[in-house]
C-alpha cells in the first residue's frame, strides 16, 4: 500500500537541524519529498556549514540563524518566514538542551541555573515559537515537536531533561486548546532513542540504546525515518483529527516494564 502526500502548495519552518542525523532533518526529508517549501533555522553560525551541505541543490529552501531563546532572533526569523512564504502551514520544533552538569549527577542536586536553561530551551521555546508563528499560520496548520518518555517514567541520567519534556508535553496540550479555534493543531512526537548529537550528551546513552532495542516489542529501536514519517502524518491533512497528543514512535519500548525471554 502506498499513500502519497502532496505538500506542493504548503510551507514549513523546521527549527533544529544540526546535521544529517538530526531528527529535524529526518522530518525535513519527508516534507521535501512531498514537495513542501521548507525554511530552516539553526542555532548558531557554527552549524551553518552542515545545513548548507544538506540543502545544496534543493529548491524552495532557505535558512536563517535563530537562537530560539532570543526574542529578537525569533522576531527576525518569522519576519523572514513572512517575506519568503507570506503564510505558514507547518512548524517543526526539534530543539532540546540540558547542560551536561545537570545530567552527570543526582537529580536532587540540579541547580536553578541548569533547571532554567533546560526548561527554557527545551520547553518554553515551543511556547514562544508558537506565539511568533500564530499570526502566520493558516487554518489547517500544524505544529510538531519532539519529546521523550523520560517525561513519564524515570530514565537514569535524564534528570531535569525528563522534567523539561513533561513541561513540553503539557505545553502541547495548552497550546492545542488555544489554537484549535483557528484550525491549528499542536502535537508532540515521543521518539525512542536515536543516535544524534543531543543524545551523545546523555551519560550512558550507548548502553541505554542497546537495552531499549532489546526490550522493545519489535526487537529494535525506531529509526529517524520512522520519526519523519509520523511527523509527515501529523503535519499533513492525514492527521487532521489529532491535536494535543503525545504520539509514540519507539518500536513499542514504552509499553514494557520488563521483558522475559
Ligand atoms: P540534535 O542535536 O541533532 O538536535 C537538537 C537541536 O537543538 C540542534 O540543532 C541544536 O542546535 C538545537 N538547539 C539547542 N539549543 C537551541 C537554541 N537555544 N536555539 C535554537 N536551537 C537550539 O539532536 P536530536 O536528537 O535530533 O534532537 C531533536 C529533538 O528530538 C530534541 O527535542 C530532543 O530532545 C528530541 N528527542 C531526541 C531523541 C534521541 O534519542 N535523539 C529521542 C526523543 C526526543
Amino acid at each position: 500500500m502506498s499513500i502519497s502526500v502532496d505538500l506542493s502548495s504548503k510551507t514549513a519552518l523546521v527549527m533544529g537541524v544540526a546535521n544529517a542525523r538530526s531528527l529535524g532533518w529526518a522530518i525535513a526529508e519527508q516534507l521535501l519529498a512531498a514537495g513542501c517549501r521548507v525554511g530552516f533555522s539553526y542555532q548558531g553560525e557554527r552549524l551553518k556549514g552542515e545545513l548548507d551541505k544538506l540543502l545544496a541543490g534543493k529548491e524552495g529552501v532557505w535558512a536563517q540563524q535563530a537562537d530560539a531563546t532570543s526574542e529578537d532572533d525569533l522576531t527576525a526569523l518569522f519576519a523572514r518566514v513572512k517575506a519568503e512564504f507570506g503564510t505558514l502551514d507547518m512548524l517543526v520544533h526539534s530543539i532540546g538542551f540540558a547542560p551536561r552538569s545537570a545530567m552527570d549527577g543526582r537529580f536532587v542536586d540540579t541547580t536553578p541555573e541548569d533547571w532554567n536553561t533546560a526548561l527554557s530551551v527545551s520547553a518554553y521555546t515551543l511556547v514562544s515559537t508558537a506565539r511568533h508563528a500564530e499570526p502566520l499560520l493558516n487554518a489547517g496548520g500544524s505544529i510538531v515537536s519532539l519529546t521523550y518518555h523520560a517525561s513519564q517514567q524515570v530514565v537514569p541520567k535524564y534528570n531535569v531533561m525528563g522534567v523539561a519534556k513533561a513541561a513540553l508535553e503539557a505545553a502541547t496540550r495548552y497550546l492545542a486548546s488555544e489554537m484549535g479555534a483557528a484550525g491549528v493543531r499542536v502535537n508532540t512526537i515521543s521518539a525512542g532513542p536515536m543516535r544524534t548529537i543531543a543524545a551523545r550528551s546523555i551519560p550512558g546513552f550507548g548502553a541505554m540504546y542497546e537495552k531499549a532495542a532489546a526490550a522493545a516489542p519489535l526487537g529494535r529501536n525506531a529509526t529517524p525515518e520512522e520519526v519523519g514519517k509520523l511527523a509527515l502524518f501529523l503535519l499533513s491533512d492525514l492527521g487532521s483529527g489529532m491535536t494535543g497528543q503525545t504520539v509514540y514512535v519507539d518500536a513499542g519500548a514504552s509499553i514494557m516494564t520488563m521483558k522475559v525471554d
